[in-house]
């Protein structure tokens, strides 16, 4: 088992919106913020490597898709030798890099791959509200409904044992997260924790957050049970701590 992370940014976007209702003085002390009140985040992709399987986690924007290939390539991977993408969910910010858009059209960047999507999340991205249509790509899920290699999940499902993916709802209805295990215990935590503070504080949601009553109950779920083993808690927009090991 060998897990790769690297980071498919950057990622620029309002500082208070990553913090919600926590106060510029305090989440402050750990960004610098330009002149627009931005900060830089990470996108940070989770390759799992495992019998002959490479499994990417989460792909970024659209604009991310060069920097995988870019990093794939580094590890003497073809784009072909990917077997499973999971989406923790379809924000535009971590599924985008999966696909390229061709003459308007889009296609998939990993032609062997299937993709993984839990139901919910499926939904809500083809049919957004007047909110959420600025986080989906409605053009990426009407695509993913009709792809063939499309896999839809309800609760959970396992990858040969060794990966399972967990319906973890509160960033979104239909968000999941993936628990790898081994000696350790991964978890990669997509935007359940977007960054080691809303880990550290998980209290501390974002703008983003679609049911905080809901996000609060799940982070709490995951960390009872990272708490009695050896884990590693993977973070997808912290900036160079991409992981922490607890
Ligand atoms: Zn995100």
């Amino acid at each position: 088992m060998n897990i790769t992370v690297f980071d498919a940014g950057p990622f620029i976007l309002d500082g208070g919106s990553i913090f919600g209702v926590v106060p510029k003085e305090k989440w402050g002390r750990f960004f610098n913020v330009d002149e627009k009140n931005r900060i830089v985040l990470g996108l940070n992709v989770v390759l799992i490597q495992f019998k002959d399987r490479n499994i990417l986690v989460d792909c970024g924007l659209l604009s991310s898709k060069n920097k995988i290939l870019e990093k794939l390539f580094e590890l003497n991977l073809a784009p072909e030798s990917i077997t499973d993408i999971v989406f923790t969910h379809l924000h535009f910010d971590h599924c985008g890099g999966a696909f390229e858009l061709r003459y308007d059209n889009i296609v998939p960047v990993f032609q062997n791959a299937k993709y993984y999507v839990q139901r919910l999340e499926l939904e809500n991205a083809l049919n957004p509200d007047e909110r959420t249509k600025y986080f989906y790509n409605t053009s990426i899920a009407s695509f993913l409904s009709r792809y063939p290699e499309t896999v839809v999940f309800d609760e959970s499902f396992s990858i040969e044992g060794e990966v399972e993916v967990i319906h973890a709802p509160g960033h979104t209805e239909g968000h999941s997260v993936v628990m790898v295990y081994g000696e350790r215990l991964h978890l990669i935590a997509g935007d359940m924790f977007p960054t080691k503070y809303h880990f550290e504080k998980p209290y501390y949601m974002t703008a983003f957050d679609e049911n905080l009553k809901q996000n609060l109950k799940t982070k709490n779920e995951f960390l009872k049970i990272l708490k009695n083993r050896k884990s590693t808690v993977y973070f997808y927009h912290q900036p160079e701590t991409q992981f922490l090991e607890i």
